[in-house]
């Protein structure tokens, strides 16, 4: 049976650690790090992720806000105003919340974020930075998952690391973590259009599963004591639940924890840890403005 690794005790760790930080930043006599939370329109799940980076903040210590915009803010109005909090000196980190609306130009709005403000570490020069190996933001969904890792103790060097899903914020950077000098990884991509997936899936030390599908990587696709980290939510159809619907993740968790060695649950995985790293990357913010 695989020991689960407890995403919501590791992120509370961080988070003790962030407060502990800012305490001693603002006992310096520097404001508090200042986050602004963009939030455009009234997708349920983007809201509630809002409240929860809000609620962390308060919790360590950060001041945030969230600019609520209506869904028919133009690309034009949005990117003003990001231009106004890159301009402002009291503001350390800027977060726009994905996904925007179609007539949204997303990238143009990562790409319009001041990259010393990129709290979210998606602007291409935080990506740059990652990829070279050099110190900047990184998206906190891999970040984290590298926390997770270390503090789990679970060794790296030479490992077979096999990420699926290709996306910009979390498959890619994903894998260019994994693969840096200290991390040491031997890395392979999959994606949907990746031949014979279970045979690679199986020959993984390190399998992160980042693709969107509930329960998609089953027992059969896994070896024997390999590190199972399930970055998937999603919704499923529960009428026992009072809300109609309960949150899983990418991976078969039942069946795949007799298999595994170590495996990250959904929800209290891979969560937490993102909006932990979120909190240290605004506390960084503030330290590179002064
Ligand atoms: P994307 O939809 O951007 O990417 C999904 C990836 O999965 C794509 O690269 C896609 O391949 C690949 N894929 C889809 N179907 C298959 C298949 N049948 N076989 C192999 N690969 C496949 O998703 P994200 O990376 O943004 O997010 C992935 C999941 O993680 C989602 O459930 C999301 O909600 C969750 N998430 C969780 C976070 C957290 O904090 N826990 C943070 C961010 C995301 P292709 O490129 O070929 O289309």
């Amino acid at each position: 049976m695989a020991q689960i690794i407890d995403g919501k005790a590791l992120a509370a760790q961080v988070k003790a650690e962030v407060k502990t930080e800012v305490a001693a930043w603002t006992a310096q006599g520097h404001r508090p790090p200042y986050l602004a939370v963009v939030l455009v329109g009234d997708n349920p799940a983007s809201a509630s992720y809002v409240r929860g980076k809000a609620k962390d903040a308060a919790e360590v210590g950060i001041n945030s806000d969230t600019l609520h915009y209506e869904t028919d803010i133009t690309e034009a109005e949005l990117l003003d105003l990001i231009r106004r909090l890159n301009q402002d000196n009291t503001v350390d980190g800027i977060l726009v919340q994905l996904p925007l609306p179609d007539h949204i130009n997303e990238q143009k709005v990562i790409e319009a974020i001041a990259p010393e403000k990129d709290a979210d570490g998606f602007h291409p020069a935080s990506i740059g930075q990652l990829v070279l190996g050099q110190p900047g933001f990184q998206p906190a969904t891999p970040a984290g998952i590298m926390e997770m890792l270390t503090r789990s103790g679970i060794p790296t060097s030479g490992a077979h690391a096999v990420v699926v899903g290709r996306s910009n914020i979390v498959g890619k950077p994903m894998a260019n973590l994994l693969l840096q000098k200290g991390v040491d990884a031997t890395v392979t991509i999959c994606h949907s259009r990746t031949r014979d997936l279970a045979a690679i899936t199986r020959s993984a030390d390190i399998l992160v599963a980042a693709i969107g599908r509930a329960h998609f990587i089953t027992a059969d696709m896994v070896k024997p004591g390999a590190t199972v980290i399930d970055v998937g939510i999603n919704r499923v159809d529960d009428a026992t639940r009072e809300r109609g619907y309960r949150l899983v993740g990418d991976v078969d968790f039942e069946a795949v924890r007799d298999i595994a060695g170590w495996i990250t649950p959904v929800p209290g995985g891979v969560g937490p840890m993102t909006r932990a790293m979120l909190m240290r990357n605004t506390l960084n913010a503030a330290k590179r403005a002064t």
